[in-house]
């Protein structure tokens, strides 16, 4: 969740005001212990910045170990010194993470919000009596403001980060999050440790530093290594579970949709492209494009080699950017303009690349290694699925058409016709026409021109007639050279006019064969008629089959009987 620009000014005007004055203050009132202690002071700086060097992040929430140094500083230095300490730390964390500038709104974010948390806790450790330098720790008098500095610390750092959260990103929150426990455990770690650190430093001065500090920067490593093998758990995890969907998947559609609404949830993603390899052009297509804005931008096909899918290709290897300029010297400016990261991996099905997946997001270094590897699985499941999906729906092509035609078949044909009478029986579709058309005398185009002939004029005509009918109904063979059209929503009179189109645009063109009995190999044009019957339900028809045999009455005794290359309708 994003904090608003104008939050982001509101807070940069805060701190603007705010933390200069606030640090006056404090140096002024709180007498800082510094003279004669430069070098201890520059020694805890220096162990502070090894620490921030590794940071922990866990859903959002950077943790740092260097709460426990916080402690002892401020101890035996006083407030002062401590938020002089805890300042660098920030800068020197926000450098590690190479925040750009659209997050550079974090330093007076987290600078305000430790100097709150500091401050309060500071007032709780005065009220209750405290002080700094060397105590007597061995008085009870020690132990009260030294616990309620810390509980102080602790209730305000995580109230102030909720108030931020809640009213800054506009999250929803509940009232025990992953992050209270967090912060929960990290401090009853780091309050013994700074405690100790102290104590050391009392005793044996800086050594103090090595003793307290070696530990600490070696538990911070083991935590960093820990957390990103959890967090590598958790993306196989998800990972898998994609695969297993997909693989339920059928259509081709159906699978590049979800592929990219479940990778944009698993990865931050602003833009995303699923290539194709289009083995004939040699070229990759784009077949599914996402903008997390809804940009409508074209990306035209690449060739191999070309930009930086066209690389991918030729490398068979994923690529990682973290910037712009990384990528700007090969990319061929199919890339949106604010993109800064990208990924992009080879799909490859038995080692080849049948296409190009590419996910890009207008952050700077939004995208890690084994993100990398990550994307990589997933495109190796998208291939499968895609692969998949595409069997199916061929398989399913097969089933439903005709070999010679590629019109439906009846049985689809059939099944359409029932759901289409249904709609009409429940009133939610207007009438439902069906043509039948039978060509004339067709036994005598075969015995003429060859059986190849006649297939070819079956196959044009079939063609001639889904190209009128269009998106107005579906067309079918419904066996030899006879053909049946069914129109959802049209009426008796403009079933006439489409069947009259039909009959013309049959009579009046010819059809070009090859002539194949005469082994000369010549198109020749021949000339055909056909006898054309419709009828209309609900008039002419109680039942889908009763709309189907009316019509084919109305072709044989209304169009053939009378002479054929005629239409003629359902007649009680
Ligand atoms: P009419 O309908 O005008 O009475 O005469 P017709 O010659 O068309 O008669 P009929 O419908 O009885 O014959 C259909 C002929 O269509 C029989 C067969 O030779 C031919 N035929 C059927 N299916 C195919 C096909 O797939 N390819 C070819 N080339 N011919 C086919
Ligand atoms: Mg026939
Ligand atoms: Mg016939």
């Amino acid at each position: 969740m994003e904090v608003s620009k104008l939050g982001k000014n509101m807070l940069w005007i805060v701190w603007l005001f705010v933390f200069p004055i606030s640090m006056w203050l404090i140096y002024k009132y709180s007498n800082p212990i510094i003279m004669g202690y430069e070098w201890d002071i520059v020694s805890f700086v220096v162990l502070t910045g090894f620490i921030s060097i590794l940071p922990i992040v866990v859903n959002d929430t950077t943790i740092l170990f260097t709460e426990g140094v916080s402690l002892a500083v401020f101890l035996f230095f006083g407030l002062f010194v401590e938020i002089v300490l805890s300042f660098i730390a920030i800068i020197i964390l926000l450098i590690k993470v190479r925040i750009g500038m659209k997050d550079s709104f974090r330093l007076p974010l987290n600078s305000l919000l430790f100097l709150g948390t500091s401050v309060a806790a500071a007032f709780v450790y005065y009220l209750l009596g405290g002080e700094h330098g060397v105590i007597d720790m061995s008085s009870p008098l020690f132990i009260l403001p030294l616990v309620g500095y810390q509980i102080t610390r602790f209730i305000v750092n995580h109230s102030l980060l909720r108030l931020y959260r809640q009213y800054l990103q506009g999250r929803k929150l509940p009232i025990i999050t992953k992050d209270l426990l967090w912060e929960g455990m990290t401090t009853l770690l780091h309050f013994p440790v700074g405690l100790v650190l102290y104590m050391l430093y009392v005793e044996v001065g800086l050594a103090a530093l090595l003793y307290v500090g070696i530990p600490l920067i070696s538990l911070s490593f083991m935590l960093r290594l820990y957390y990103s093998s959890q967090r590598i758990n958790f993306y196989l995890q998800k990972a898998t579970e994609l695969g297993h969907q997909l693989a339920g998947r059928q259509k081709v559609a159906e699978v590049l949709d979800l592929f990219i609404e479940k990778i944009s949830e698993m990865l931050p993603v602003d833009y995303a492209y699923i290539l194709d390899l289009v083995a004939e052009d040699e070229q990759l297509q784009v077949i599914r494009y996402f903008s997390k804005e809804g940009n409508e931008d074209k990306v035209l096909p690449m060739k191999r080699g070309e930009g930086i899918a066209g690389k991918v290709w030729e490398s068979s290897r994923a690529v990682l950017f973290h910037t712009k300029k990384e990528y700007k010297s090969i990319t061929m400016g199919f890339m949106p303009v604010s993109v800064e990261s990208v990924i992009c991996v080879p799909v490859l099905r038995n080692q080849q690349v049948v296409g190009v997946f590419a996910l890009a997001s207008n952050k700077r270094r939004c995208y890690e290694k084994y993100q990398v590897m990550i994307v990589d699985i997933l495109a190796s499941y998208l291939a499968v699925a895609i692969e998949n999906a595409r069997h199916h729906e061929e398989a399913k092509n097969k089933s439903e058409r005709c070999s010679l035609t590629n019109l439906y078949n009846y049985r689809y044909f059939e099944q359409v016709l029932e759901a289409e009478y249904q709609q009409l029986q429940d009133n939610k579709t207007g009438p439902l026409s069906l043509i039948l058309l039978d060509i004339d005398h067709f036994k005598t185009i075969n015995d003429t021109y060859g059986h190849q002939s006649g297939n070819d004029i079956l196959c044009e005509l079939a063609n001639r007639l889904q190209n009128i009918i269009g998106e107005l109904g579906i067309v079918a063979r419904y066996g030899g050279e006879e053909f049946v059209i069914l129109l959802p929503n049209i009426d008796k009179y403009s079933c006439r006019g489409l069947a009259e189109t039909i009959r013309q645009m049959i009579a009046n063109r010819p059809f070009s064969v090859q002539d194949d009995l005469l082994y000369s190999g010549e198109e020749i044009m021949v000339r055909i008629t056909a006898s054309i019957g419709f009828a209309t339900a609900p008039y002419d028809a109680e039942s889908s089959l009763d709309l189907v045999r009316h019509a084919d009455r109305a072709m044989y005794t209304g169009a053939k009987q009378a002479g054929r290359n005629r239409v003629a309708e359902y007649v009680k």
